[in-house]
């Protein structure tokens, strides 16, 4: 039986491993391991793809976006929007400085924050002063952290106006979308340099993955950067010196050195990526509306470059038959995500506004295998796999 599995790290390993473990002894011998020149070029390097905002190497996507946080100053008695079709991540790490978070519905063809359910609950669930937006339990909205949900840019130029009227800061959540452009309304943008701040997360299982966990946080000010370099060392400055709580969220030169040396392909892959996508897209074309595609709303604009395809998650009323359908065949597939996070027992003191598209895309998507790694034959594999479960 064919055995084609959902992901498979070890086959872009495979490729770079003399490159790769040649680097790692470099970091070995140096003996120097939190921090330093490593991270600095890779900041470099993620900085140029992110639209030249100022980048600082964190131990996790995660990390990244709890420093953001609090930096911004965020805490008890402060509210978070954000939505709840994502990974647990991007509501955690808000969830863990005391805040309340707010969770407001997708758009049904994208899976990204709705700006229309975003504009409908600030103008009418909230109130506005010159301290900034309050919820009606008298909540202060600090950040919306609106998600790039499988590699496509959320509606930043709306969501972006909406906030700006009524000045509240938005955090991109980027960590499935590296290198995905957006056109707006002032030209092409990266994902997490659209705003002004943003994250990413080079988790293995992401588009550019590390040998564990590392993140980085982005933003356009120089003042926020310095803030967040202090914040990941404890915050300390000077030496021995505090004059905020911070965390240990650095970054180590193995991952970054190992980043680096990954990096140069990153956009190859992404591509990749792509063309899959667009192999699926159009074998699929045939089976809707019992089979929807992902959406591409900006392929007309810019392309290949606006979708970098972290996953390719399809939507069926039929999603249970069809991922046991193709497990029969042995083509690997996954659901993201299952429970939407207004639902998550942990959460059950949050607040939600009635979610009805995040609870039926929970119910129907599923995610077939799409790193740039696949052959073109288990690509067909998988296209004919899928096609076969429609035509029984
Ligand atoms: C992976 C991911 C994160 C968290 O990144 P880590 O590096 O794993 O901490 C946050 N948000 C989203 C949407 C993610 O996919």
């Amino acid at each position: 039986m064919t055995r084609i599995p959902f992901f498979d790290l070890k086959r872009q390993f495979r490729s770079l491993r003399d490159d790769i473990l040649e680097e790692i002894t470099a970091v070995c011998d140096s003996q120097s391991f939190i921090l330093g020149p490593k991270v600095e070029m890779l900041e470099k390097a993620v900085s140029s793809i992110c639209g030249g905002r100022h980048a600082v190497g964190m131990s996790s996507g995660t990390d990244a976006e709890l420093a953001l946080l609090m930096g911004l100053g965020v805490g008890l008695g402060d509210a978070i929007v954000t939505s709840p079709f994502t990974f647990f991540a991007t509501a955690g790490g808000a969830a863990r400085l005391g805040v309340k978070l707010l969770f407001l519905d997708i758009d049904r063809d994208t899976f990204n924050l709705s700006p229309a359910r975003l504009e409908e609950f600030l103008n009418s669930d909230c109130t506005f002063d010159e301290r900034g937006v309050r919820t009606n339990e008298g909540l202060l909205v600090k950040a919306v952290i609106p998600v790039h949900l499988f590699g496509l840019c959320c509606a930043m130029d709306e969501i972006l106006l909406i906030c700006s009227r009524f000045r509240v800061p938005v955090i991109e959540d980027a960590a499935q979308a590296i290198g995905a452009v957006y056109p707006s309304s002032n030209g092409l943008k990266r994902a997490g340099g659209i705003g002004e701040f943003g994250f990413l997360s080079f988790h293995p299982t992401k588009n550019l993955g590390a040998f564990g966990d590392a993140g980085m946080a982005l933003a356009k000010d120089s003042a926020m950067a310095a803030r967040l370099k202090v914040i990941r060392n404890h915050g300390m400055e000077p030496k021995y010196c505090h004059h905020v709580v911070g965390g240990n969220f650095r970054l180590d030169a193995l991952q970054a050195a190992v980043l680096l040396k990954k990096m140069p392909f990153l956009g190859a892959w992404s591509r990749r990526r792509w063309e899959i996508a667009q192999y699926y897209q159009a074998e699929f074309s045939e089976l809707a509306p019992r089979l929807q595609s992902p959406a591409e709303p900006f392929k007309e604009s810019i392309g290949n470059r606006g979708h970098t395809y972290h996953q390719f998650v399809v939507r069926t009323a039929r999603r249970d038959q069809l991922r046991e359908h193709l497990r029969a065949l042995g083509i690997g597939t996954e659901i993201y995500y299952p429970i939407p996070l207004h639902l998550q027992k942990c959460f059950a003191h949050m607040t939600a506004k009635p979610c009805p598209v995040s609870e039926s895309a929970a119910k129907e998507v599923l995610a077939l295998p799409i790193f740039p790694e696949l052959t073109d034959g288990e690509v067909e594999v998988v296209a004919k796999g899928v096609v076969s479960f429609f035509k029984k």
